[in-house]
Parts: structure tokens; C-alpha cells; sequence
């Protein structure tokens, strides 16, 4: 008898793809014909376990992909060939669909799709505005006496830590109902708590490490040109561990207020601020990396329409970085008041983004990645059992 997951598989798989899963479709089943590309990373594994590609087979794969472009430099049917093969083109036009799809509430998904660049300004500026006003009302002017760092002299402690605890829960909110629709959608096996538990572990480390940006051989990506560079690994590791020291140096002052009763200002060399610049300076160079391999980029390997997208998440970032350490450059002088509201109104614009963009694309790659290690730990348990 069919199990519901069955039913639900088979009820996806007969819904109509798009033009760009159509694209996907063509070229999977291309490759999975040649196989030369078999050991590049884990797109390949995943594809030669399926006969036919259905959406949730198409959205899962172009999940995996990471977009390294080692496939494309590879390929014997890339044009000229009149197969015109081009694997991470095709991955790249469908992953915003998914995030589209999967977004919560999908309104704002598909708003953030059509729009990126203007949506991410235009919410960091609103906000940054609303902020300045408040600020002028509460102070009567731009400028202040020097306030020796302490931001709640212009914004009151509780007054920040329920805006932002409010906009945190709703990210949290957004993008888990998110990637659960995506995970179901995936039908991941019914597998033991041990079996789940080492492939979290195999997910992770991939994660961590970014080890599909390797191109398969250890040499990295190709950008530009047939090259191999670790550029984009090494700027994609500034700006993930860049925002992992903010979130510790964050968490750090949430700690000390409640639990030391040590509130802010805090001195240079105190941990939340020594996280906060390490933090700040990492964003900012993995960020303007990004962006200037993003302008360079091989034109074979770019959708055109998801460039907004690509470089508002990006944009976004550098501004929450850069406005960040000058707020610390200034925080005992009188432009103190206008550079925080400029940068909380930054922060808070990035934050209320962050489910509709390019910061989804790690939460729906990390939920791939994690079915295609449970997949490849099933299949050794196969192999062990036949042998
Ligand atoms: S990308 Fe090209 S070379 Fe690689 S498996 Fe596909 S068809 Fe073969
Ligand atoms: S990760 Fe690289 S090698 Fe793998 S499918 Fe994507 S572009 Fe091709």
C-alpha cells in the first residue's frame, strides 16, 4: 500500500515544471547519460539515483549545486555544442523559485524576487529614516553632546530589544516555516536517530567548510575564466564567520546586561566589542568580494534576472558592516545619534530581508545538503546489508 509520502511524491511530481525546471530536466538527464562530471560534487551522486527528475527532484539538485562552475569548464556538450549543456546556469535560474515557493508569507517572496536591489534599499533606507525621525524627535536635533558610547542614552535598552527580538522571532518564524515545506517536499527517507544523527554531522561539516566550492578536486571554483581560485570559498568564509562573531558578540552583550548586570557602552577590548569589530571587518570584506566576483563573473555562469537579488543581499550587508564599525569610530562624538539610527535602521532592513533573498539560499542548501547525506548513508547501509 502507498504510504502518504508516496502519494505526495507522485502528486508533485505531476505538476507542471517551468520553463527553467524544464531547463534542469534536459540538462540532468544529459548528464546523467555522460556522468564524466561524477566526482565534482554532490549534484552528481544525487542525479544518477533518479531515472526521471520531477519539481521536487529539480528544486532539491539545483539546492546542492553551489554554483562552482567546474561542471560548465568540463563539459564536452557546452556550447558550441548544440547540446548546450550549462549545468549552473540552469541550477541558478531555478533556486529563486524555490525560495519563491518556499517563502512564508509567499507574497513578500515573490516581492523580493522581482525586486531585490530596490526592496533591500529601500527597506534599509525607510527604516534608517524612521529611525532619524524618531531620533530628532526624542533630541530635538542631529547632534548631541558626546554620550561616552552609551546608545541608550538615545534609544532606550527595552525600546531596541523589542523591536529586534520582535523582527528576530519573525525571521526565525518565516524562514523555518519556510525550509519545512521545502523538507517535506524533499521526502527525505524515514531513517534511525544514529543514521540522522551522522549524516547532521556530514551536513554540517560540508556546511562549514563550504567543501562543494572546491570544484570537486580540492582547487576551487572557476569565476572568470578555466582557472581554479578559492576566492569565492575564502570570501563566502569571511562573510558567514563574519556574521558568526557579530551573533556571538551580540549574544555576548545580551549576556553581560542580563546575567552580569554589566550594561553597555563597554571598553575596545571587551569581548562583545573585540566580536563585534572582528565581525564587522570579516562582513565587510567577504561582502565587497562577492560583489566585485559577482561583476567579474563569467557571463555563462549568471541569470541575468537574479542579479538584483545577488547584489541587494550583498549591498545590504557591506551597509550593516561599514555603518557598524564608523558607529564605532564615532561613538563618543556627537554624530553618534545619526550614525546608530542609520545603523539599526541598516540592521533591521537586513533582518526583515533576510527570508526573501540570498540569505535563504544557506538555510535551503544546508536542508539539501542534509538530505543528500542521509541519502548516501542510506545507500552504504544497502550496499552493507547485499554484501
Ligand atoms: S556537465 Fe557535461 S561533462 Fe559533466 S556530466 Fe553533464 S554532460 Fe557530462
Ligand atoms: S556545484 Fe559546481 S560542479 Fe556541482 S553542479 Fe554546481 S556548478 Fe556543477
Amino acid at each position: 500500500m502507498q504510504t502518504l509520502q508516496d502519494l505526495t511524491r507522485d502528486a508533485v511530481s505531476t505538476l507542471l515544471l517551468s520553463p527553467g525546471e524544464q531547463e534542469v530536466d534536459r540538462v540532468m538527464t544529459i548528464c546523467n547519460a555522460c556522468r564524466y562530471c561524477e566526482g565534482f560534487c554532490a549534484v552528481f551522486p544525487a542525479m544518477a539515483r533518479l531515472l526521471e527528475f520531477n519539481k521536487a527532484d529539480i528544486h532539491y539538485l539545483a539546492n546542492v549545486c553551489h554554483n562552482c562552475g567546474a561542471c560548465l569548464h568540463s563539459c564536452q556538450y557546452a556550447a558550441p555544442h548544440e547540446f548546450a549543456v550549462n549545468v549552473p546556469q540552469a541550477m541558478a535560474a531555478v533556486r529563486p523559485q524555490t525560495y519563491g515557493e518556499f517563502a512564508w508569507p509567499k507574497a513578500l517572496g515573490q516581492l523580493y524576487q522581482r525586486a531585490g536591489l530596490t526592496m533591500a534599499l529601500a527597506t534599509a533606507g525607510g527604516l534608517a529614516m524612521f529611525l532619524v525621525l524618531v531620533l530628532i524627535v526624542n533630541q530635538g536635533s542631529w547632534l548631541h553632546a558626546p554620550l561616552a558610547g552609551n546608545f541608550y542614552a538615545i534609544f532606550p535598552h527595552n525600546l531596541l530589544a523589542a523591536m529586534f527580538g520582535l523582527v528576530f522571532l519573525y525571521v526565525i518564524v518565516a524562514l523555518g516555516i519556510g525550509v519545512r515545506s521545502f523538507w517535506r517536499m524533499l521526502s527525505p527517507p524515514a531513517v534511525s536517530h544514529v543514521v540522522m544523527g551522522a549524516a547532521s554531522l556530514d551536513a554540517t561539516g560540508n556546511v562549514l567548510t563550504l567543501k562543494y566550492l572546491d570544484g570537486g578536486h580540492g582547487k576551487g571554483c572557476n569565476d572568470d575564466d578555466d582557472r581554479f581560485t578559492q576566492r569565492r570559498r575564502v570570501f563566502h568564509h569571511f562573510t558567514f564567520y563574519g556574521f558568526v562573531c557579530c551573533f556571538i558578540a551580540t549574544s555576548l552583550g545580551t549576556i553581560y546586561h542580563y546575567f552580569l548586570n554589566d550594561p553597555a557602552p563597554y571598553p575596545f577590548f571587551s569581548l562583545p566589542v573585540l566580536f563585534g569589530t572582528v565581525g564587522g571587518i570579516g562582513l565587510l570584506i567577504g561582502p565587497a568580494g562577492l560583489l566585485w566576483l559577482n561583476l567579474v563573473r563569467h557571463p555563462d555562469h549568471a541569470v541575468v534576472g537574479q542579479q538584483p537579488m545577488d547584489r541587494g543581499f550583498i549591498a545590504l550587508l557591506i551597509l550593516v558592516s561599514a555603518t557598524g564599525l564608523v558607529l564605532l569610530a564615532c561613538r563618543d562624538t556627537g554624530v553618534m545619534g545619526l550614525l546608530l539610527a542609520i545603523h539599526l535602521g541598516a540592521v533591521m532592513g537586513f533582518f526583515l530581508t533576510m527570508p526573501y533573498g540570498k540569505f535563504a539560499h544557506g538555510v535551503f542548501r544546508s536542508a539539501a545538503l542534509l538530505k543528500s547525506a542521509l541519502d548516501r548513508r542510506m545507500d552504504g547501509l544497502t550496499v552493507a546489508r547485499n554484501a
